[in-house]
């Protein structure tokens, strides 16, 4: 087999209408039936996500890619950190193509595993706390280097649906956590956890200290990394309040990436699966206001008649998830069938080995 890292997939695909980019991908699909499987992450559109043979968050996906252990190709229609999770995960004769290389995570690429390292001492220096005693903490939505260096440190991953018990887990274990790469996952998770403002600071990238005086990062106990997720951002209190203004019994569901006044005033936040698991068991006649990616939302709506669903926030797309088109998949496979792999995602074992002692440890907690 051929191995081609490419993002130009060639003019042939331009000329297709949709119907017949559908109509091959579904023929490939049967083709390379006893080999493949396609991952779809919940934000994929739906031109995508309709051809999953499994669909979830991110390490649901990963998770459950591996257990499928007969299929060598795991074609991940999701983000880069995603298919980097499947393959430390993934057994090794599986591989793993990701559609689109464009598809990255931008909050992912705000804490490079360079950046991280630079703080790591700084910190302890700054706050006086011995590195040993410094827990890091990266959410699952971070590059496989980043892992490593929490691997490495004797920290965990912790995803959006149990980041308050590795955040609790890692206060108990050390004196002071540093929390990569997103802020407002951390925030919230700290904030429902009972820490103070006060013991909850910000790192901000470039500047000395992280932008922190010697005073507020000896009284901290958690420091966050200056990330973010620039759809999630999107929403503001005005939002809540203009619906709760149109609707006063909605029910107002916002994924813990929002900035922590969103969450305070919604009426629950969840993880991506927590989303669809409440909705799911809403009443028939209710109605939900979601404040998380659009794909997502509008799936819901569609997959529930009896509610009504509406987003928070209007214009909330992921445009690198949006970068897996239909014909990225197809091109993905075209080249399967031929013998080629393209857009290959290989940890390189030595940072594997580290992230996969980070995900480990969540696991365990
Ligand atoms: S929605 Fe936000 S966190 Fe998720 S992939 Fe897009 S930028 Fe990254």
């Amino acid at each position: 087999m051929s191995f081609v890292q490419q993002i130009n997939i060639g003019a042939q695909y331009q000329g297709l209408d949709e119907q017949q980019i559908f109509d091959n991908i579904a023929a490939r699909k049967k083709e390379l039936a006893d080999s493949l499987l396609i991952l779809g992450h919940h934000y994929q559109q739906d031109g995508v996500y309709q051809f999953a043979d499994l669909s979830g968050d991110s390490l649901k996906l990963s998770k459950e890619a591996a257990a499928v252990d007969n299929k060598k190709y795991l074609v991940f229609c999701g983000v880069h950190f995603m298919a980097e999770a499947a393959d430390i995960l993934a057994a090794d004769h599986q591989v793993v193509l990701l559609p689109h290389l464009d598809a990255g995570c931008p909050m992912a690429d705000m804490s490079t595993r360079g950046a991280v390292e630079a703080a790591w001492p700084e910190l302890s220096v700054a706050s006086g706390v011995a590195e040993d005693r410094i827990i890091p903490v990266t959410y699952v939505n971070s590059s496989a280097d980043v892992k490593g260096f929490v691997g490495e440190h004797g920290g965990s991953v912790c995803t959006s649906s149990n980041a308050e018990r590795v955040l609790k887990w890692a206060l108990d274990a050390g004196e002071l956590v540093f929390f990569f790469p997103d802020q407002h996952l951390g925030r919230n998770a700290s904030f429902a956890l009972g820490l103070a403002e006060d013991e909850v600071v910000l790192w901000k990238r470039g500047e000395p200290q992280g932008g922190c005086s010697t005073e507020e990062l000896a009284r901290a106990k958690v420091v966050l990394w200056d990330g973010y997720c620039e759809v999630h951002m999107r929403s503001f209190p005005e939002h809540v309040h203009t619906w709760r203004a149109k609707d006063p019994d909605v029910t107002v569901i916002v994924h813990p990436e929002c900035r922590n006044e969103v969450v305070r005033l919604a009426d629950m936040s969840g993880s991506t699966e927590g989303i669809i698991a409440a909705v799911g068991a809403g009443k028939p006649g209710s109605h939900w206001v979601i404040g998380t990616e659009i794909n997502l939302v509008e799936r819901l709506a569609t997959l529930h008649p009896d509610k009504t669903i509406d987003a928070l926030t209007p214009g909330c797309l992921c445009p690198t998830m949006d970068a897996i088109q239909p014909a990225n998949l197809l091109w993905v496979l075209d080249n399967l069938a031929r013998g080629n792999l393209v857009n290959r995602i290989q940890v390189p074992p030595a940072i594997a080995v580290q992230a996969r002692k980070a995900l480990d440890r969540m696991l365990e907690i």
